[in-house]
């Protein structure tokens, strides 16, 4: 079986090839445009998608050295993510998938940052079910219960900002270009996470919330600021530890909670803010220390790629989830939904 995957849900837009779960090319194109804005433009992002899907789409085929002609079905992002973004993928999709005359399937992203965990699985080493799995994003902060691939429920959420936003506002606020996470990433890993002490969210259950903290930063450095000028630049190392080592903590924290609630050891975690060292790390350690089994992708299915959105279209596939040419992009689209 082969499928080609489309996902352009954001400002990334990506084509992947798929020979059964295995991945032969996975070409992601960053959009460079939104860095002067500190921010992703959504007229813009939908602009450059559609620059870039036929070429994006031509060099996915052409790595994988496989014509269009030998494709089983097209997969695409439906949602969520933003309206402009997924139209241009929606649409390609179905009328590339028209042409041909071949199956069309629709994936969840949020579901294909779950579900990357199935590709290229060789080994079988995979979680299985059922298993917890924390999506952080730039625009999620999930806790869900993987019954199985298609039955999946969320436990907890976060009520304001993603943990992505929180990366990456706390690096605007020190004046770091976006997207600011990686950045914090480098920095922390030469600082010192005890230097600064930011207060945690006071959340009941397995919810998250993240506006407060980044509120609290930035009183903190416009008081320290006042006093030294040079404050960032001095201490940026040890402010991106200790801002890291706060996350840390209220992203593991409510992670050992639901752990705790549901006697599920099987840990997993997606998306973009799994691929910080620190929160690896910190998933290594669980192991050790509570017994977890815990599970990380690889780097380049973190963060968005079309990659995950063939391993969903692929498990559709074999079991005929397919849609038709009525299917509408979803801005708004939740999970198990
Ligand atoms: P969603 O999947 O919710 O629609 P998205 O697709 O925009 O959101 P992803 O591409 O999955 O989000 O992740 C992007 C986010 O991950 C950004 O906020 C980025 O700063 C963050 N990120 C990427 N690498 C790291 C890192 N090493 N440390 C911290 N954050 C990181
Ligand atoms: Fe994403």
């Amino acid at each position: 079986i082969y499928i080609l995957a489309i996902e352009s849900s954001c400002d990334d837009t990506s084509a992947a090839i798929l020979c059964n779960n295995k991945v032969l090319s996975n070409v992601v194109t960053t959009q460079e445009i939104h860095r002067q804005y500190g921010g992703v433009v959504p007229e813009l992002a939908s602009r450059a998608h559609q620059q870039n899907i036929v070429p994006v789409v031509h060099q996915a085929l052409a790595k994988a050295n496989i014509d269009k002609k030998q494709l089983s079905a097209i997969a695409f992002t439906r949602g969520p993510g933003l309206m402009g973004s997924l139209l241009v993928g929606t649409s390609f999709a179905k009328s590339m998938a028209l042409g041909l005359n071949i199956p069309l399937i629709e994936v969840n992203h949020m579901e294909a940052h779950i579900l990357a965990h199935f590709i290229d699985d060789e080994e079988m080493v995979a979680p299985s079910f059922p298993f917890l799995a924390m999506t952080i994003s730039g625009g999620h902060t999930q806790i869900v219960k993987v019954n199985d691939y298609f039955d999946m429920e969320v436990l907890g959420e976060t009520l304001d900002d993603a943990v992505g936003e929180a990366f990456d506002k706390s690096a605007k606020l020190m004046g770091l270009p976006y997207p600011g996470g990686p950045l914090v990433d480098k920095h922390a890993k030469n600082g010192n996470p005890h230097t600064f002490k930011f207060p945690k969210p006071k959340v009941e259950g397995l919810n998250f919330s993240f506006s407060g903290l980044k509120t609290s930063i930035l009183y903190f450095l416009q008081r320290e600021t006042k006093e030294n000028p040079n404050f960032v630049e001095e201490n940026i190392d040890d402010f991106c530890a200790s801002v890291q080592y706060t996350i840390l903590e209220i992203l593991m924290g409510k992670l050992e909670l639901a752990a705790e609630q549901t006697g599920i050891k099987q840990v997993a975690i997606g998306g973009g803010v799994a691929a910080n060292s620190g929160i690896r790390a910190r998933l290594t350690e669980a192991q050790e220390k509570l017994g977890w089994k815990t599970y990380i992708p690889k780097f380049q299915y973190c963060t968005d790629n079309a990659g995950m959105i063939g391993i969903v279209g692929y498990l559709k596939f074999k079991e005929g989830l397919f849609t038709n040419q009525s299917i509408a992009a979803k801005a708004r689209y939740a999970i198990g939904s």
